[in-house]
């Protein structure tokens, strides 16, 4: 028996939900690889076979013949792939269920991206070291994803290498785990390379005014990372939660959570050196200071009403709270400490907050950071942000 022919508005619904794209692979088939000449390439599958009988693949479904030559029942996919989802070995894997699932998240996508403007544009910049030896997955796409979801901004990667190299690669640099002097004057070379050439380049050439931040590595480098980022564009930091173990926000849409400052109860004016404690996702004793700091006049900003803990910056409505706290907190100090010059900070943040730190220090009016680095529980000097 012949095949019936699927109507062309099907055809036409199939093509255009999968935006000319292998819905398996995501190779392009209305262009050649080798020529790069305009063809149809693209072959719609069917999910549920054509033909209610075994010898269709995936055939044996309850799903009714007038429906399955529907777009919804149709994908479009690469000639090879299209071969090796209907072979006998490979029906057990690619089965109806897991056919439609893929089908379903990647059209969704497709629909999305292609909703965004061109000049929701934003700049990924990717800062990947280690921690303690740890690394975690940022690929790309994941980056490119948490973009999209949280901010609808369409991802560009100007300074990224080919592949997928990191923006600011640190897992280079030796000792990390015991990081010394060297370690973090490596890092910090590496991340001005990065952002004094290739990104200010990138900004003149594209007018580019947005940026999104994914950073992991030690806690000092993410301050100093934050301090390089220009004031001529905004930035939106992300971070990777450990209760979802994704770049997204997980309560995106809840209401802020709120930070305090307690401040000590005596300071003199004309004091020259002070402590900050920021105890975010954790809570740094007064007796884990160094012992030539615990008699300087200390501050700390920890979350209002809850403990802290790893979690507490749960959206960027959150992280803008504690943004503004802290920007507060350094307005005051210049305003009633004419006289500082240092202030030494012992933090316990997530990684959106650290970034944050750098971010909002202003070399010409705040004092300068002394940015403290926990190894062995004992706090010692990392780098200073001046
Ligand atoms: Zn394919």
């Amino acid at each position: 028996m012949a095949r019936k022919s699927i109507p062309e508005v099907e055809r036409l619904k199939v093509w255009v939900r999968a935006g000319g794209r292998c819905e398996l692979c995501g190779t392009y088939l209305l262009e050649g690889k080798l020529t790069y000449q305009d063809f149809t390439l693209g072959e719609l599958a069917h999910i549920v076979g054509q033909e209610a009988t075994a010898k269709s693949p995936r055939g044996m479904d309850p799903l009714p013949k007038e429906e399955r030559d529907l777009a919804d029942n149709l994908m479009l996919l690469c000639r090879g792939e299209h071969n090796e989802i209907d072979r006998k070995g490979s029906l057990d894997v690619m089965t109806g269920e897991r056919l439609r699932h893929i089908k379903r998240d990647r059209e969704e996508w497709i629909r999305r991206v292609t909703a965004l403007k061109p000049e929701a544009g934003t700049v990924v910049i990717r800062l990947i070291g280690q921690v303690r030896g740890q690394e975690v997955e940022l690929t790309k796409p994941t980056a490119a994803d948490a973009v999209i979801r949280s901010e609808e901004r369409f991802p560009e990667f100007p300074l990224s290498l080919h592949g997928d190299g990191f923006e600011v690669d640190l897992r280079r640099f030796p000792h990390e785990k015991t990081a010394g002097p060297a370690y973090w004057e490596q890092c910090k070379q590496q991340i001005d390379r990065v952002l004094e050439h290739k990104l200010a380049e990138a900004l003149r050439e594209d007018s580019v005014h947005h940026v999104s931040v994914f950073a992991f590595a030690r806690l000092p480098l993410l301050v100093y990372f934050g301090s390089r980022l220009d004031d001529t564009f905004t930035v939106s930091i992300y971070q990777r939660h450990r209760s979802t173990e994704s770049w997204c926000w997980p309560d995106p849409g809840d209401a802020p959570r709120r930070f305090v400052t307690e401040a000590p109860h005596t300071s003199h004016p004309d004091a020259r050196e002070a402590v900050l404690l920021l105890n975010i996702s954790g809570s740094i004793q007064a007796a884990e200071l160094p012992e030539q700091l615990a008699s300087l006049p200390r501050w700390t900003i920890r979350p209002q009403d809850i403990t802290p803990s790893v979690d507490v910056i749960n959206s960027a409505s959150t992280l803008d709270e504690f943004t503004s706290v802290l920007r507060q907190l350094l307005s005051e100090l210049e305003a009633s400490h004419k006289g500082m010059q240092r202030l030494h900070v012992l933090a316990a943040v997530p990684v959106s907050a650290a970034v944050t730190l750098g971010r909002v220090h202003d070399a010409n009016v705040h004092p300068t950071l002394v940015i403290y680095d926990r190894t062995d529980n004992q706090y010692t000097t990392a780098l200073e942000i001046s």
